[in-house]
This record gives structure tokens, sequence and C-alpha cells, in this order.
């Protein structure tokens, strides 16, 4: 298997149409700043400026090799949603993953690459009942829920399903915090396994998400908790409540942020659901396997040298001398959507130390005012024609399947 692959960028909305046949496989032993380059010396000399991926698949090994040393008891679901291309679903399919999978496309991707129905879950507490007869039709039985109007709707889809409850926690510690759309109060979990039983449907276990890029490790902690009271409220109503579902949340770059976590979690699990308990806990990564599979290259298409006198009064109170604007071939409606600012590229062409730098301003492709990459970053002075490269950019960043 090769360690590296590129793949073509994107106008972002053309992304699903070239990723399936885009992905080519590098030489071995290049680095990926090896493939970068050569990748755009060989562009070059074609006259082709266009953004790029190089995926180490590699690293998707590395990271399972290190969940298992530090999670043994955590089965990880990998959250498809986060970076669905082909080339990372098969490699993580041959390790024996299982799939959070959130849509009908989802389904039929995992499906369709030989996985197992029952190496799914459908992780999404609000869904179309078209997709929950799609799940049904591909023998995915696992699903996730959190209101009583789901009930229905899966009782009569797909009578035979095995529902989780999935429970708001404090996602306070999280770049994206997800309890706010998804997850139900713990004051209300009794009422929701009441309806449950109601329409004659199974309960099994419980699932939280901490929120996406989570920094306190003790979130977890007191989600567990909470998992613990909601699943023994399910054992009293009779429900043979066998799984926990931890989520995502883990980090993907942050190695030892992300042992730390390891070792509160399965302080918890121990506490919590030592392994008497016969409790099998799952969990749903998808930040943590791909983040830092996928480097991004992206070319300067524009620059424009904003002026003293229309510099805006913070630039003036830092005292810049000139703020350069720059345009960049993909932004925050492509691959650099989602990113939270701390995000800082990384310079193509070499620099000395001591080159004056710039408050740059920078700015995706497209018109929208909204589509404004950063104005926080100092860069020496770049041309039309340079290329930036970001790291650490697979999650989130490569969409091909819609949620649909
Ligand atoms: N599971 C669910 C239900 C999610 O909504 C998400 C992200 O939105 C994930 C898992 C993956 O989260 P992360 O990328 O933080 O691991």
């Amino acid at each position: 298997m090769p360690r590296l692959l590129n793949c073509e960028a994107v106008p972002r909305k053309m992304a699903s149409c070239i990723f399936d046949s885009g992905f080519n496989a590098l030489e071995d032993g290049l680095t990926v700043r090896d493939a970068i380059d050569k990748n755009i010396i060989e562009h070059q000399l074609k006259g082709i400026t266009d953004a790029f991926h190089v995926a180490d698949l590699g690293a998707l090994v590395d990271q399972h090799l290190r969940w298992q040393r530090a999670l043994p008891r955590v089965k990880p679901f990998y959250a498809v949603k986060c970076n669905s291309s082909k080339p990372v679903v098969q490699i993580l399919a041959q390790m024996g993953m299982g799939f959070d999978c959130a849509s009908k496309n989802e389904i039929a991707l995992i499906r369709d690459i030989g996985v197992a129905a029952e190496r799914i879950i459908y992780a999404n507490p609000c869904k179309e009942s078209s997709h929950i007869k799609y799940a049904a039709s591909r023998g995915v039985r696992t699903m996730t829920y959190d209101n009583e109007d789901e009930l229905p709707k899966v009782a009569m889809n797909h009578p035979t399903a095995k529902m989780v409850l999935r429970i708001a926690v404090d996602d306070s510690k999280s770049s994206f915090p997800l309890s706010g759309k998804f997850g139900a109060p713990m004051n209300e979990c009794k009422v929701l396994m009441e309806s449950a039983r109601a329409l004659h449907m199974d309960i099994i276990g419980v699932s939280f998400h901490v929120g996406s890029g989570c920094t306190d490790p003790n979130a977890f902690t007191q989600a567990i908790a909470e998992a613990r009271l909601v699943i023994d409220i399910g054992i009293d109503l009779g429900f043979h409540m066998n799984l926990l579902d931890i989520g995502g949340g883990f980090t993907g770059a942050d190695h030892i942020l992300f042992e730390e976590m390891a070792t509160v979690i399965n302080h918890a699990l121990d506490i919590y659901f030592p392994e008497e308990s016969q409790v099998q806990i799952i969990a749903e990564p998808g930040t943590y396997y791909v983040a830092s599979t996928f480097t991004l290259a992206v070319n300067i298409i524009g620059r424009k040298i904003v002026k003293n006198e229309q510099l805006c009064s913070d630039d003036k109170e830092a005292d810049n001398k000139k703020v350069i604007m720059y345009y960049l071939n993909d932004g925050n409606f492509g691959s650099l959507l989602d990113f939270d600012h701390n995000l800082k590229p990384l310079l193509c062409k070499k620099h000395s130390p001591d080159q004056q730098l710039y408050n740059s301003r920078v700015w995706g492709p497209t018109t929208d005012n909204q589509d404004h990459i950063s104005d926080r970053w100092k860069l020496p002075e770049l041309e039309i024609g340079d290329w930036l490269i970001f790291e650490n950019i697979g999650a989130y960043s490569i969409r091909k399947l819609s949620r649909r």
C-alpha cells in the first residue's frame, strides 16, 4: 500500500466528481513535503496552479495503533462525515474499524466497500424516514435518537432497530459544541425510554458527544458518569443495556492531549463501567483519525497592498507600515471551512528569518465577504503564484458526501 496519495483539488463544489478518480499513489520514500514540492513543479510545467491535498495514509495506521494502545477497551467507529474519501474508509475498514454513518449515502458507501452492517452505527438522532428504511434494507440496526418524535418514525420504518439514547453533555470545553443541536436532557431520558417501550422498541445503550475539538479530558468523566445514570434507568425499565458510545471530540494532532484524555477516560470507565459490567464501549472518532493525514497546498492567486491611508484603526495601532491582502484558490467555502483560525500556513518558498513580516489579510477565492480566512498572520511579502501549506487539514475539509 502506498503511504502517500495526491488528490487534485478543488473548487469545493466539484470535489464530489474529482475525488473518485482524483487519487494518485505517489512513489514510496517521499515525505509529504517532497510530494508537495514535486507536485507543484510538475503542475507548474503544465501551467496548473490548482490547490491540492497530499494524504499520508500511513498516518491512519499510526493513529489506529496509538488508539489501541491508549484505549484498549474502546472500539472506534470512525465518523464518516469527517472525511469520506474512499482510500481513507477502505484502509480503516481493512483495519477492522466500525463506522459511524450519519446519512443514507454514508451507509451506502460503507456497506458497498464490504463492511458488515453490525459494524455500523447510524449515529444521527434526527433521521429522514426514507433513510431509516434504507438503513433497514442494508441491515443496519443500531441507531441513535434523542427525542419523542423520532420514535414512531423508526418504529414504522425499522421495527427491529436497536436504539441508543443520545444524551446532552457539557460541551463548553470544545471548539465545536454539539449539545445545542443533539442530545436529550437528563431529566427527559426516563420518559424517552418509556415511550420507546410503549412502541415495543428495543433500547440497547447510551451515547454522547463532548463536542469536537475538546480540550478538557474531564468533560469525558462527567459525561461517562451521566451515561451510567441513564443506563441504570434503562436497566430498571427492563432494557438490556449493553452499549456505551462515548462519541468523538478527540484531538487529532496533539498526541499529549490525546494520551491525557485516554488516561482520564480509562479511569472513568473503570469506575462506572468496569469490565464485569459487560457493557461494550465504543467511540465515534473522526478528527482523531484523519486530521493529521491530509496536508493542503494552496496558491496565491491575487494580492493587494493596502496603503497606509486605507489601514483600519487596528492596523494603525499595531504600527504596521502596510498590510498585504492575499487571495487564495481555496478557502472558507472549500477546504478551510470549519477551521478555527489557530491554523497557520507554512510557506513553500524559503525565506530568511530576518525578513520583514507584514500583517496579512487572507481571503478565499469566492466573492463572498465571509470567505475571509485570517487577518492574524504575519507573513513575509509573498507574490502571486507562491504556495502556502496547511498541515493537519484532513478533518471536515474533504467532504465528498453530503449528509443526504
Ligand atoms: N459523532 C457524531 C454524532 C458527530 O456529530 C461527530 C462530529 O460532528 C463525530 C462523531 C466526530 O467528531 P470528532 O470529529 O470530534 O471526532
